[in-house]
């Protein structure tokens, strides 16, 4: 998979690319991430990104022509995809569906967003990672990435595989426990030290229903439960 950021802080996202499982990724060619500076993209000679917005009013706003002509660089089919607080809210159904995407390009907005033609134009999909407003696009892009990266196939070893994270099967994760055996006075669960796979099982799978029915029970409405 390929994503392309096209930013005005390409800067930002270097030590994101330089650790842990994201790093792995790149190494193992699983993700090709690539940076676009907005201001190489600049028409004029001050390499203005931004300009005043037409009516007046606060701010400034990201002109059309850079993000225009950085995303003619980026290869075809893709996914175009804006950040913005007025998007439709990330989730985890939406990391599996940009995971199968060959080339997602990511718009990063700043000040008080980008010019509406480009939105128009240019961009087929508008995603929020919550209801909040953040300075710009790029943490949200971040947000994705790692969201997206891990689901991609063999960037996950056997030890943290996606299979029994929360919402998968649309139920929370059950508890985890590591050593020492007693902290506090508080004791692991005798039947994690059982050896009993098969309990071992049960438990952790009555434990991600319980945690769900606590935590999140609108889930469970929504959840693909069998008989047992
Ligand atoms: N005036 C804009 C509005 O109210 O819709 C907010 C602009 S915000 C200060 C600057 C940029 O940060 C946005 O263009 C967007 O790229 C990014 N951003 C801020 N909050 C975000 C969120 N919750 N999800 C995704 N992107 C966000």
């Amino acid at each position: 998979m390929r994503i392309d950021i096209i930013t005005i802080f390409p800067e930002l996202f270097k030590p994101f690319l330089q650790f842990g499982i994201i790093k792995k990724a790149c190494e193992k060619n699983a993700v090709d991430i690539q940076t676009f500076d907005l201001r190489n993209y600049a028409t004029d000679k001050h390499q203005m990104v931004d300009d005043y917005p037409y009516g007046g009013g606060p701010g400034m706003v990201l002109k059309p022509e850079p993000i225009w002509r950085a995303l003619d660089e980026l290869p075809h089919p893709r996914r175009v995809v804006f950040l913005t607080p007025q998007g439709q809210t990330f989730d985890q159904e939406k990391a599996w569906e940009l995971s199968q995407e060959k080339n997602l390009a990511l718009i990063c907005g700043r000040y008080e967003g980008i010019d509406e033609r480009v939105r128009e134009k240019l961009v087929d999909e508008e995603i929020s990672i919550g209801d909040y407003v953040l300075n710009g696009g790029e943490v949200p892009a971040m947000v994705i990435m790692e969201a997206v990266i891990r689901l991609l196939p063999d960037v996950l070893g056997d030890e943290d595989s996606v299979v029994g994270d929360s919402f998968y099967q649309g139920l929370l994760d059950h508890p985890h426990y590591t050593r020492p055996e007693e902290f506090k006075g508080q004791r692991v669960p005798q039947v994690l030290l059982s050896g009993d796979h098969k309990k071992i099982a049960n438990w952790r799978k009555k434990e991600r229903l319980r945690q769900t029915l606590l935590k999140r029970p609108d889930l469970l409405k929504k959840a693909n439960l069998d008989s047992e």
